[in-house]
């Protein structure tokens, strides 16, 4: 019998190393970016006070929508898996959907409290995506791909992991990028379509399935609202991201500057408190969802 322990038994279905996750969060500020890194143990500071304010901070950022969202991750990505081993004829351990968002639930203190809402998320969209199966082919789940950036003569490790690859009838492949959301409306495509996360996915698509690549879709699903008077249902839309030629050009530069910034601070041994802040009143630091996690530290110290 498999372990828990068996990444065979359970997928990875959290970040890459060096992705756009980090490469948006050092573009977005980098204060930002340098605190998440200190959490991370990629950056240190001898200011241990510092250090367990900004683990605290992220701790209590991570709230219902994060953990709901990386549970579902979880699950989807056990969900396609087992259709591409059977796809493909391969027959090897695989934790169940279920086991899968449980062993997700154990990694976050409340966890367990989202369990029922994400099964129940999960189940409904696996009935509404029944035919799936027959009708696509599953050609990646949770695939990490590595990709470099020449950066001043050295080569700069760009990392992604794609959440899903189906193609159709057609021959047509989509990259599939799930995000477990309150509420979804066209805005929600908007916001995230120009993010470095989904400029990312297509540049890879592109790279990876040259002559087959169609479009990055964001699979967004909604949690079902519940109240006294009324059981709500999930809601599920699949929306193709439009492609959007200049940005993506612009990506390897945008890349590239970012890792300069990045090396250079390293090099001049600059203290990961004293990174460069983002102080525009572009809403970064209060942002419309809420305020920067850092915000208290960054404003009183
Ligand atoms: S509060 Fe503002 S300056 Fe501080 S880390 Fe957050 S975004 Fe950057």
């Amino acid at each position: 019998m498999p372990s828990e322990n068996d990444d065979l038994y359970f997928l990875d279905a959290g970040q890459s190393e060096r992705g756009g996750h980090n490469y948006g969060l050092a573009d977005t500020c980098l204060q930002l970016y340098a605190n998440h890194q200190l959490a991370r143990g990629k950056l240190t500071t001898s200011d241990e006070d510092y250090l367990q304010r900004v683990r605290d901070a992220i701790d209590a950022d991570m709230g219902p929508p994060l953990i709901r969202g990386c549970m579902l991750h979880a699950g989807m990505g056990h969900h396609y898996e087992a259709i591409r081993r059977e796809q493909q004829g391969i027959d090897s351990p695989l934790a169940s959907v279920e086991e899968a968002v449980v062993h997700s639930a154990d990694e976050f203190v409340e966890g367990k409290e989202h369990i029922d809402i994400v099964m129940e998320t999960m189940t409904a969209y696996i009935e509404s995506r029944g035919n799936e199966a027959r009708r696509y082919k599953v050609l990646a789940v949770e695939q990490e791909l590595r990709a470099y950036v020449k950066v001043d003569g050295r080569k700069e490790l760009i990392t992604i992991r794609i959440d899903l690859v189906l193609q159709d009838r057609q021959r047509r492949t989509m990259v599939i990028d799930h995000k477990g959301r309150m509420w979804g409306n066209p805005k929600t495509v908007r916001g995230y379509a120009n993010g470095m996360q989904t400029l990312l996915l297509e540049r890879f698509g592109r790279k990876e399935w040259p002559d087959t690549f169609y479009g990055v879709y964001l699979n967004l699903c909604e949690w079902p609202h519940h109240t006294k008077k009324k059981q709500g249902r999930p809601k599920f839309v699949r929306e193709l991201v439009p492609s959007r030629p200049a940005a993506l050009d612009a990506v390897s530069d945008t890349l590239r500057y970012i890792a300069q910034q990045q090396h250079a601070l390293v090099e001049a041994g600059t203290d990961p408190r004293r990174y460069p802040k983002s102080f525009g009143d572009n809403g970064t630091c209060e942002h419309r969802y809420g305020p920067c996690p850092f915000v208290d530290i960054c404003n009183h110290g």
